[in-house]
């Protein structure tokens, strides 16, 4: 039976190792197994094929700009010189065009699609509970500016075969009778879904131990190499040999290779989320609210509020201006809740992994024929986690991938 070493733990990583597994290949996860570090824990949780447009879109540069001038705004880059920073931000500048929009939302709307479906699968074929809720997406907009740019995506969605229906404050309070709502309208996107993301992750974890896949808690430190195979991984204990090595450490991902000269250029995009346990008023349905780029999102009794996207390396150290701006942004669009309601929660804090054209890297590299790339999935990694893993097992096993991939080659930049 062919060994693969998959290093990291997150949602992409367990995901890849379930559909190897599933082909009957012997799987270890490395991963330094500090729950709160990963990004797969504490995000929105939402599983969004309304998400077709990439991070690298136009208007994002000078968006950007202008939020770098405020320190609660949901967007900043810590100013330092870092080549690494200054490469990623050109290369992003380059790939924030219309063409680059156009070539990435066929894949990223088919790969949404797909994932969701999986989603779904795992759920019933699996019986496993993460609090799957298919009720759609709320994309909430204060001002008319912000209504008619969600109208314009809504259209772009019906283009591409997706339900999206342009709502009023009140047809949007009548389907979501839990809350008040202060907006001038919104989007509904009746396709996306919402979970609890810790619960898939614990329950995918005895899923997968159940399925005889072994669980190495150490810090991968490096690859060592034959020829242009990779032979083992270097962890601060026992080298882990294999046959088939996926990289799949989310932020940290493009520091483990580094030795090897190949260049996946990731940033760290670090968010904050908070849960209220006692909400004084319950969104029903999750949401986006579009001016303050922050995340709604129902999980059983408690509601989870997330946001900011601060490009800083791996730096997790909290801000609290900003975590400030996320409870600020609340209330105006739901009046019932107050600042203060948000004071008794614990912060918690992801990196997502942010490429700079706004797609992941899943793919063999070049030079390394049992190597593959499984990261870069930025604010979607929740959502690609299961299509992801789909695709990586049949990378892995030499079948043709069920999507059409080309544009994810994670030797794009090299
Ligand atoms: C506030 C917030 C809200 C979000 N909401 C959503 C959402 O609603 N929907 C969505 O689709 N996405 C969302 N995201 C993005 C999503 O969380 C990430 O894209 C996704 O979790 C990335 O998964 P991953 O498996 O690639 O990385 P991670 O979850 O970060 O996992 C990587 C793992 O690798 C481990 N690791 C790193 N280096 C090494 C090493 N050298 N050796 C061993 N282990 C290592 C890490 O400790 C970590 O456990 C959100 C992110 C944030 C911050």
């Amino acid at each position: 039976m062919k060994k693969v070493a998959i290093i990291g733990g997150g949602v992409v990583g367990l995901s890849s190792a379930y559909y190897l597994s599933e082909l009957g290949y012997q799987v270890t996860v490395v991963s330094d197994d500090d729950q709160n570090k990963g990004c797969s824990y504490g995000n929105a949780g939402m599983i969004v094929p309304s998400h077709f447009i990439p991070l690298a879109a136009p208007g994002m540069v000078i968006l950007g700009l202008k939020w770098m001038l405020r320190n609660d705004s949901p967007f900043h880059i810590k100013p330092r010189f870092s080549k690494d920073l200054i490469s990623w931000g050109w290369k992003f500048y380059k790939a924030a065009t219309p063409a680059n929009v156009q070539r990435a939302m066929h894949v990223l709307k088919e790969m949404n699609m797909e994932s969701r479906n999986l989603y779904l699968q795992l759920a019933e074929e699996e019986s496993l509970d993460f609090s799957l809720q298919t009720k759609g997406l709320f994309m909430l907009c204060k001002t008319s500016h912000a209504l008619k740019e969600e109208r314009m995506v809504a259209e772009r969605a019906r283009q591409l075969g997706m339900k999206a229906e342009t709502l009023t404050a009140a047809e949007l309070m009548s389907m979501d009778e839990g809350v008040e709502m202060d907006v001038e309208g919104g989007v509904y996107f009746p396709m996306d879904a919402y979970m609890v993301p810790g619960l898939f992750m614990s329950g995918m974890k005895v899923l997968l131990e159940k399925r005889g896949v072994s669980f190495v808690s150490e810090r991968g430190k490096g690859l060592d190499m034959r020829g242009g195979r990779v032979i083992a991984l270097q962890t601060s204990g026992d080298l882990v040999r294999a046959d088939e090595f996926v990289i799949a450490a989310g932020a940290w991902s493009s520091e483990l290779i580094k030795a090897l000269k190949v260049n996946i250029p990731l940033q760290g995009g670090k968010g904050y989320s908070v849960m209220v346990d006692q909400p004084p008023a319950y969104p029903g349905i999750c949401a986006l609210l579009s001016e303050a780029r922050v995340s709604v999102t129902p999980m059983n009794s408690a509601i989870r509020f997330g946001g900011t996207m601060e490009l800083n390396g791996t730096d997790r150290t909290v801000n609290d201006k900003r975590v400030g701006g996320i409870y600020k942004s609340i209330p105006d669009y739901y009046p019932q809740f107050k600042n203060t309601d948000f004071q008794k929660s614990d912060v918690w804090v992801g990196l997502r992994p942010c490429s700079p054209d706004g797609l992941p890297y899943i793919g063999k590299f070049k030079h390394y024929d049992n190597l593959t790339a499984a990261t870069g999935h930025s604010m979607m990694g929740m959502s690609l986690g299961p299509v992801t893993g789909k695709l990586v097992s049949q990378i892995v096993s030499g079948q043709k991938t069920d999507i059409e991939i080309a544009i994810l080659n994670p030797d794009r930049y090299n």
